[in-house]
């Protein structure tokens, strides 16, 4: 699929824009539910709705470390606040 090209494409990676994921981890892109979004396992290619959010697979990747991390520190302040509660 030559529309794909740039998703795959090894030659020009565009940077990361901290300030796009940032944006994208606060208003993450909707899914189409399919169940190969968003990574069709057969053929290793990327859903539809995945093409169109970002510029590069690498992109994606960054992106989903970024939700992993959040996701962890988000239970790491969760053990934090709940050993903040005052003992009864
Ligand atoms: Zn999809």
């Amino acid at each position: 699929m030559i529309f794909d090209d740039h998703f795959y494409q090894e030659d020009n990676i565009p940077p990361i824009d901290l300030t796009e994921m940032d944006a994208l981890l606060k208003n993450p892109p909707v899914l189409c539910g399919k169940t190969t979004c968003p990574t069709d396992k057969e053929t290793g290619t990327y859903c539809r709705c995945i093409l169109s959010v970002f510029k590069h697979r690498t992109h994606y990747d960054f992106y989903l470390t970024l939700v992993k991390e959040k996701v962890e520190h988000a239970f790491v302040d969760l053990i934090r606040n709940d050993n903040k509660k005052p003992m009864k």
